[in-house]
């Protein structure tokens, strides 16, 4: 009894605390607080978002919330992998800060979170899809998700700690779960995160879709032949398209003699357990397709096709998850317009991180190149936002927490990191917004090294300190596509010293003691 004295004061006093602000919400009628729906992908690349002028794909409900919003064109994470970009929204505050550094961490729900001031503050709150955080959601009135990584086909969830499950495919489910929610919710004011599966890995897509991108060619990226050249980190990762794709995990060929890739050796049964969730009738049309795709692997007999053979299975399948996403997408926002809801509610889409599409040779996310650094991000809210805006400060999802609280007219806890983008969307500007942004790293899985950085536009200097200790400099002006390590460069060693210089400072102003381990050479 003694320990759980502390646990239930601390309810009555957080349910005191509700009401307090509830009441004075209450007492300011006619203010119209927005509705919030949170729409997040798992893994979709900015290249595969066509408002973000993508060749490979069309995606227009997505587009049409940065049209009739703001997209914002420099949209970044602050460390590229799921669960902890994940607990930086819910937060606002770093991996280092909210306690969640790498996917094999619990989430401490105990802390602050964005879904529990709005509740505190009179919103209904839920979440539907994935979560992928491990303990269970906190400051919720309502959950309904997927057992970690979630299946595509006839999903299982777990709806407030029950376990169920739903016939359909994955995307579809999530959002017929979410506007169901929305339809018990609409006299408002309601917080729904909408968490899709799609479009993470191993990309499988809705049957509906399984002959879109026929005899579509997808060139390989300019830099897809990368030989790392003095980037020791790239050398060793193992996410490459060409030696880390497997064969029949990720490209989906029925073949039982085909060797497995290193590091996919518990593909095959992954692969197996998640196309034995369709049914007898849904397998016939799949197999159907891609016994289709097997009778072309046959006819390869060198390596070089082989991997073109990869990276065309890769993009098809990719991208066909992903038009899945952008019609679900599209249900939400006519869902909104048929209910005379799309005025007074926030629609923002975005993704946990971006994704390579073959840049630098590679699929996945993690490092702070480019592609998995950046992340799409539109908001629409008609009510305060005006439509058409570009923005192009650096803003964060460390900033997502901040600026819904901010449009909710709820004070921003001062220990949150992130800033409100509200000014930007007002005004285009925010005087003082920042000039630079910080990253840190820290999963060692798939090969990969922990680093941070400093990003500054014209500059991104990275320090890759555990398990390899190696710095790399981009002059981002002439090298868009990060391949001339400039680090070495007695040309670039004042500019060194500078960003090092600006680098602590973030460290500092973020509180983010790297200690002896991540200072390495100097
Ligand atoms: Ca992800």
């Amino acid at each position: 009894m003694d320990r759980l004295l502390p646990v239930l004061l601390l309810h009555a006093l957080t349910a005191l605390c509700s009401c307090f602000t509830s009441t004075v919400f209450a007492q300011q009628a006619g203010t119209a607080r927005p509705n919030i729906i949170f729409i997040m992908a798992d893994d979709h690349a900015y290249q595969a978002v066509s408002a973000y002028g993508s060749r490979l794909i069309q995606t227009p409900n997505i587009d049409r919330i940065g049209r009739e919003g703001a997209i914002m064109k420099n949209g970044f994470v602050t460390n590229s992998v799921c669960s902890p970009s994940r607990a930086v929204i819910l937060t606002g505050k770093y991996s280092h800060v909210n306690g969640l550094r790498d996917n094999g961490t619990y989430f401490n729900g105990a802390q602050q979170t964005l879904p529990k001031i709005l509740r505190a503050n009179g919103y209904h709150t839920a979440i539907v899809g994935k979560w992928h955080l491990w303990s269970e959601p906190t400051g919720f009135d309502h959950w309904n998700i997927l057992p970690a990584q979630g299946h595509y086909y006839n999903p299982p969830f777990i709806k407030m700690g029950k376990d169920t499950a739903y016939k359909g495919y994955v995307t579809d489910v999530i959002t017929d779960l979410a506007l169901q929610w929305i339809d018990q919710h609409k006299k408002g004011p309601f917080f729904l995160m909408l968490h899709h599966k799609a479009p993470h890995r191993n990309f499988m897509p809705p049957l509906k879709y399984l002959h879109k991108y026929d005899n579509t060619a997808f060139p390989l990226p300019h830099n897809f032949y990368d030989d790392y050249r003095n980037r020791p980190a790239l050398q060793r990762q193992q996410i490459t398209v060409a030696h880390d794709l497997d064969i029949r995990y990720d490209s989906k060929i029925p073949c039982d003699t085909c060797a497995v890739t290193k590091i996919n050796d518990w593909a095959p049964a992954e692969y197996q357990r998640e196309i034995e969730r369709l049914t007898a009738a849904e397998r016939r049309q799949w197999d159907s397709v891609y016994q289709l795709e097997y009778e072309q692997f046959k006819k390869i007999h060198d390596s070089a096709s082989l991997v073109k053979f990869q990276f065309r299975r890769y993009m098809e399948d990719y991208l066909r998850c992903i038009l899945s996403v952008d019609d679900n997408v599209g249900r939400v926002l006519d869902y909104l317009d048929k209910h005379g809801l799309a005025e007074n509610t926030i629609v923002i889409y975005t993704s946990d991180q971006g994704f390579y599409l073959g840049e630098h040779g590679l699929y996945d996310k993690r490092f702070m190149y480019d592609e998995s650094f950046r992340t799409p991000m539109v908001i629409r809210y008609p009510a305060k936002i005006r439509p058409k805006q570009q923005v192009n400060a650096f803003t964060l999802n460390l900033d997502i927490a901040p600026t819904l609280l901010d449009y909710a007219g709820i004070s921003i806890p001062a220990d949150m990191q992130g800033a409100s983008m509200q000014p930007l969307l007002q005004k285009g500007k925010a005087p003082g917004w920042r000039k630079e942004i910080y990253y840190h790293y820290y999963e060692l899985s798939f090969g990969l090294t922990r680093h941070y950085g400093i990003y500054t536009g014209r500059y991104k200097l990275m320090h890759f300190y555990n398990p390899i200790n190696a710095w790399e400099l981009y002059d981002l002006k002439k090298d868009k596509q990060e391949m001339n390590n400039l680090y070495d460069n007695p040309k670039y060693a004042k500019i060194v010293q500078q960003l090092k210089t600006r680098l602590r400072r973030l460290q500092q102003h973020y509180k983010d003691d790297i200690g002896t381990e991540g200072y390495g050479r100097r």
